[in-house]
């Protein structure tokens, strides 16, 4: 070649076409310097006939400066990237970068350096030094990395460094990752688990493109199962991806796979450390990495040669990215092993309606595991009726939750309660005056989080101490929390149980893998008597011991504007209920609600899956909603709410006016103030065969607005 076009990663600039200079190697993928005004950018190189842009003049080509020395991108990759930006209504170079600068570093030597303490004391302390290096005790990372830990500026910590404060290590990002075995322990699999087992250990064999359905009660031994075709994947020397939901799963999956396989595989997530993410991102472009254990973003890495996808948890809603490029990792999943052609394995005991019903019209393969490993049965449900059957005042867990309760302590058992709302309380307001406390940057009530003292808002991580006084009528003590979170249901336990060891399980307690570990650990080790948690411990843990959970109220998910309300019950309270019984001691499962008859709790009580899903499924058939129609929301935002206003405004002033397509709005957003912009919506409803891209695309590719509006789509969106 001796002209090239780049994707490049500003959208606004489109493709940019350079001249290959003499003696230089590239071909299509490969990732390059090339010069743009007086800077130097990064750019992969595209195929032309596929990247429109305006073709320069020969003369006018600026030279390349350099090709990094890392793999090309492979053609695989780069027809996933296009289909994603293509199906999200996302500019390739947004996908791309997700690409590359997720690896952060595909330049440089093999070392970097980190920064750890030395034991040295500073020649003089300073408060900040001082709280600095309490926040830096037992870490070692880039001096970026330590200052955003410490909460202190680069400076504060470079001064650290000149006085031996801080001590340099050496890190080598290409050493090796030990090395997994597909021999090292096999499991003796039941006979069902090897039927299916072997269906997938052919389709990793057959090197071809099959999308399978693992649909299995909860503790029916699916991972068991799908370690079968990984380990087909490791014999023949192929790369193999598990996604997983949450990064508090990790950890209990590296220990399963490590005693399956003898070596821990690669996790893949956002906040490694940057010498981590580059060793990763390396190994598994040079094909070294065997097995990547990752959050959705481990979808876009290059990998080498992979052989197999794994979903575990595949029904999951955080596989659903809400910022910048809107994609569900379910489906891109999908895509990929299509491009890759191979193996994809969906996993779960509540799958989503669209991928049943892709399983009904046979694109999907659909595997069952209809009973519990090991003869375990499924747990006894029964439902509280809290308009009969009421909790003391002050109180929200009913007589018989509470019996329960007491019970399971006095037999040694554990118990989980089950409450999606993290911190004490979900609003605080002035006994006084009334006056609530609302976030500055968004729509959003302030959630009272008693163990850090803290009000703090879910949606951008605003936080302020509670005040001693009212903020609008000065009185003191005079802020009372409204309805229940976690925090205050464990201090409700401790009450009603003095003796039991509670604990609290969510997001903020769980932050880091080493404490999920810990918790894991501690629960294993019957150190813990109740758990009390939001959605993070309604999945992947496998606690023995475990033979009671209470759902504190089954209705919270069923109010608010979310498309999936039924389905999201369905599969919260199915989820919660399977960690109960699962080893040799019956479960039994209380959930609380004040609509009993509501379709999706009369499915659970009668444990009745499948009414379930026919309810629903007519339900979504009547309104249009997916698998049997589409849709797809605009949202558009500004940090002036008049700017965001008039853009939506001139928006739907442009709708097309098609047959099969509805078009709602725009309508402020239902978060209407998010991290300091405001927002609107527009929400389209279309015909299954409606190409809600394309329409789309020609109807907002002629507007423009002022340089403070975002407009983002959002393609098959959860929420509203
Ligand atoms: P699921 O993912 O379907 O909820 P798991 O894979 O976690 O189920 O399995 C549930 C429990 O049964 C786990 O403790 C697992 O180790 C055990 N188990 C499953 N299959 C086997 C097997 N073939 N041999 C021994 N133990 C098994
Ligand atoms: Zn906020």
């Amino acid at each position: 070649m001796n002209r090239v076009r780049l994707i490049i990663f500003n959208a606004a600039l489109g493709a940019l076409d350079y001249k290959v200079p003499n003696g230089m190697n590239v071909e299509h993928g490969s990732v390059v310097v090339a010069p743009l005004g007086p800077r130097q950018i990064i750019g992969i190189v595209w195929e032309e006939d596929r990247l429109p842009g305006d073709t320069v003049a020969e003369s006018k080509l600026r030279p390349l400066l350099e090709v990094l020395p890392i793999p090309p991108l492979r053609k695989e990759l780069r027809r996933l990237i296009e289909w994603t930006a293509d199906y999200y209504c996302a500019p390739l170079s947004s996908v791309a970068r997700m690409v590359l600068s997720s690896g952060g570093a595909m330049r440089g030597p093999s070392t970097m350096t980190e920064y750890r303490l030395s034991g040295t004391e500073p020649e003089r302390m300073t408060p900040q030094r001082a709280v600095a290096m309490d926040a830096l005790k037992n870490e070692q990372a880039t001096i970026r990395e330590l200052a955003e830990l410490a909460s202190v500026s680069d400076a504060v910590l470079r001064g650290l460094v000149n006085q031996g404060v801080l001590e340099p290590v050496e890190v080598n990002i290409d050493r090796p990752y030990p090395k997994a075995k597909a021999d090292f322990d096999q499991p003796k699999l039941s006979e069902n688990q090897q039927e299916v087992a072997d269906r997938f250990v052919e389709a990793v064999e057959a090197r071809t493109f099959a999308p399978f359905l693992l649909d299995g009660v909860t503790g029916s031994g699916k991972t068991e199962t799908y370690f079968e075709p990984v380990a087909a994947a490791l014999r023949t020397n192929r790369q193999v991806l598990v996604l997983l939901p949450e990064i508090a799963l990790t950890e209990a999956f590296l220990r399963r796979f490590e005693d399956r396989f003898g070596a821990v595989p690669i996790v893949w997530h956002s906040s490694l450390k940057s010498t981590e993410r580059r060793r990763a991102w390396r190994a598994i472009a040079g094909g070294e990495a065997q097995v990547v254990v990752g959050a959705r973003s481990a979808l876009f890495l290059p990998y080498a040669n992979l052989g197999l996808i794994v979903v575990d948890e595949a029904h999951e809603i955080s596989f659903k990215q809400d910022e910048g490029v809107r994609y569900n990792a379910r489906d891109v999943a999908v895509m990929r092993a299509r491009f890759e052609k191979i193996p994809v394995i969906l996993a779960s005991a509540t799958p989503a309606l669209e991928s049943l019903q892709m399983a009904e019209s046979g694109i999907y393969k659909r595997l069952e595991l209809p009973s519990r490993f090991g003869g375990a049965t499924l747990p006894t449900i029964s439902i509280i009726d809290l308009n009969e059957s009421k909790p003391e005042r002050g109180r929200w867990l009913a007589p018989e939750l509470v019996e329960a309760l007491k019970l399971r302590l006095e037999k040694g058992e554990q118990s989980l309660l089950f409450l999606n709302r993290r911190g004490y309380a979900p609003l605080t307001l002035c006994r006084n005056c009334g006056y609530r406390f609302q976030c500055p940057n968004c729509s959003a009530w302030l959630v009272e989080h008693r163990f850090s003292q803290r009000l703090a808002c879910h949606h951008c991580g605003h936080e302020t101490p509670p005040p001693p006084t009212c903020p609008d009528c000065g009185e003191t003590d005079c802020l009372v929390a409204c309805g229940p979170g976690v925090e205050r249901i464990a201090d409700e336990v401790a009450e009603i149980l003095p003796e039991a060891r509670v604990s609290v399980a969510t997001s903020d307690t769980l932050n880091t893998p080493e404490k999920a570990a810990a918790f894991v650990a501690e629960a294993e080790a019957k150190a813990i008597d109740v758990i009390v948690g939001t959605q993070l411990v309604t999945k992947g843990f496998h606690f023995p011991e475990l033979t009671l959970v209470g759902v504190v109220d089954a209705d919270l998910g069923l109010e608010g504007g979310d498309l999936r309300a039924a389905e999201r019950t369905y599969q919260q309270v199915a989820q919660v209920a399977g960690r109960a019984g699962r080893g040799s001691k019956p479960g039994e499962v209380f959930i609380q609600t004040r609509h009993k008859d509501a379709p999706v709790i009369s499915a659970l009580a009668a444990g009745d899956r499948d009414a379930f899903y026919d309810a629903e499924t007519e339900a979504r058939r009547g309104a249009g909603a997916p698998p049997f129609g589409r849709w797809a929301a605009i949202i558009v935002s500004s940090e002036d709410e008049n700017e965001a206003k008039e853009a939506a405004r001139a928006i739907g002033g442009t709708r097309p006016n098609l047959p099969d397509v509805m078009i709602l709005g725009p309508a402020p957003a239902p978060l209407s103030l998010l991290r300091g912009r405001y927002r609107y919506r527009l929400l389209i409803n279309a015909r299954r065969s409606a190409q809600v891209q394309d329409i789309i695309r020609s109807w907002l590719g002629d507007l423009n607005f002022g340089r403070g509006v975002r407009v983002s789509v959002d393609i098959d969106p959860y929420s509203f």
